[in-house]
C-alpha cells in the first residue's frame, strides 16, 4: 500500500478551503487509490468551524483519508508536509489600498515561509491561493530559502478553467475537447488568456486552431479575454459572495498534474518562478506560463510562437508583478 501523502491545508475551514478538504479527502487531488493526511491550520478565532469542519470529514468516513491534524500553529500544520496549499489570506477590508492588502499579507506570508522552511519537507509542493496569490507565493519562497524556488506555485488554472468552460460554450463542443489554452501573467485583471496556441478536436477527431474554429478575431482578442478577467467579479456580483468550488476544484488539477505528470501532448497554466529571460519575461517573479510536468517537475513550455499583440499583454501583468515585488518585498 502506498504511503499516505501529507497535505497542509491553510485557511481550512474558509469557504474555499472547507470545500478544498472533502475534495481530497475523496481522492480528488492524487487519485482514488492514494490515501492522504490532512494537516489543517486556521486562526485561533477560527478554531470552533476547524473542528466542526474535521468532524465532518470524520462522518465523511472516506477511505483515503488516513488521519486528520487540525492546528493553529504553522509549524505543527507544516510539519514534514508533502504539498501545502496555502489558501488562508487576508481578505481586502473597506477602503483598503491593494498597498495595504499586500503589506498585510506579506505578513501571513512570511511566517508561513519560514515555518515551511523549518519542518516542511525539502520536497514540499506548495501551492498558493489565497491573494495576491503569486506576490504570496514569492514572499513564502524568499522566507523559506532552504526549500527549491522551483516548489513555489500560485494557481491560475481557475482561470484556465475559466477560458475552456467560455470557449465550450462558445463552440458548443466539450470542454475535454479543448487543449492547451492557457494563462499567462498574474492572477489578477491583467493576466492574458491566450487562445493562439490551443486546438479544438472535431467531431472527425481532428485537431483544429481555436483562432479557426471560432473564426472571430474581435471576440478572442477583447470580450473573451475580459469576460475570463473579470469572471470572479461576475459571480460576486450573482451569488453575493465569491466563487469558492471551483477555486478548490482548480486547485486539486493543479496539485493533481504537478504530481501525476500533465497528459501527453497538453500543458497547462502554472504561476512559477520566472527564470533565463523565458518569453522576455523578468526573472524572479512567479509568472504563470504553460507548463508540463513529469516525475513532479514542472517545466515551461519551449519554443511557442508569440505574437505583438501577446508581447503587450505579457509585458503589462509582468509589470504589475514587478510592482507587487517592490511593494512587497523592496526588490
Ligand atoms: P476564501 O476561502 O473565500 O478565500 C481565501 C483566499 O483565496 C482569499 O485570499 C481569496 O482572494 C483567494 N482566492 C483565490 N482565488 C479565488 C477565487 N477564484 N475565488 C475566490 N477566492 C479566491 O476566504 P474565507 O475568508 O472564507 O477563508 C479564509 C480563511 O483563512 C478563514 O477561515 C481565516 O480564518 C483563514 N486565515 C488563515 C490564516 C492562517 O492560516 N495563517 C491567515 C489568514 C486567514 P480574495 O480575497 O481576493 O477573494
Amino acid at each position: 500500500e502506498n504511503k499516505p501523502i501529507r497535505v497542509a491545508v491553510t485557511g481550512a475551514a474558509g469557504q474555499i478551503g472547507s470545500v478544498l478538504c472533502f475534495f481530497i479527502a475523496q481522492g480528488r487531488m492524487f487519485g482514488p487509490y492514494q490515501k492522504v493526511i490532512l494537516q489543517l491550520l486556521e486562526l485561533p478565532a477560527a478554531e470552533g468551524p476547524l473542528k466542526g469542519l474535521c468532524l465532518e470529514l470524520q462522518d465523511g468516513a472516506y477511505p483515503l483519508l488516513a488521519e486528520i491534524r487540525p492546528s493553529t500553529n504553522a509549524e505543527e500544520a507544516f510539519k514534514d508536509a508533502d504539498v501545502a496549499v496555502l489558501v488562508g489570506a487576508k481578505p481586502r477590508g473597506p477602503g483598503m489600498e491593494r498597498k495595504d492588502l499586500l503589506n498585510e499579507n506579506a505578513k501571513i506570508f512570511k511566517v508561513q515561509g519560514e515555518a515551511l522552511d523549518k519542518v516542511a519537507k525539502k520536497t514540499v509542493k506548495v501551492c498558493v491561493v489565497g491573494n495576491p496569490a503569486n506576490t504570496n507565493a514569492l514572499i513564502a519562497s524568499h522566507y523559506a530559502p532552504s526549500i527549491p524556488k522551483k516548489n513555489f506555485s500560485a494557481l491560475t488554472r481557475l482561470d484556465q478553467n475559466r477560458a475552456l468552460s467560455q470557449l465550450s460554450d462558445k463552440l458548443k463542443t466539450r470542454v475535454e475537447d479543448i487543449k492547451n489554452v492557457v494563462i499567462w501573467g498574474n492572477h489578477s485583471l491583467t493576466q492574458y488568456p491566450d487562445v493562439n496556441h490551443g486546438e479544438v478536436i472535431g467531431a472527425d477527431g481532428k485537431r483544429i486552431k481555436i483562432r479557426q474554429a471560432v473564426n472571430d478575431d474581435n471576440y478572442l482578442n477583447d470580450a473573451f479575454i475580459s469576460r475570463v478577467q473579470k469572471r470572479g467579479g461576475e459571480i460576486i456580483s450573482v451569488m453575493k459572495k465569491s466563487s469558492a468550488a471551483s477555486a478548490a476544484s482548480a486547485a486539486c488539477d493543479h496539485v493533481h498534474d504537478w504530481w501525476v505528470g500533465t497528459k501527453p501532448g497538453e500543458f497547462v497554466s502554472m504561476a512559477v518562478i520566472s527564470d533565463n529571460n523565458k518569453y522576455g519575461v523578468a526573472n524572479g517573479i512567479i509568472y504563470s506560463f504553460p507548463v508540463v510536468c513529469k516525475n513532479g517537475e514542472w517545466q515551461v513550455v519551449n519554443g511557442l510562437n508569440i505574437d505583438e499583440f501577446s508581447k503587450k499583454k505579457f509585458k503589462a501583468t509582468e509589470d504589475e508583478l514587478l510592482e507587487e515585488r517592490k511593494m512587497a518585498l523592496n526588490i
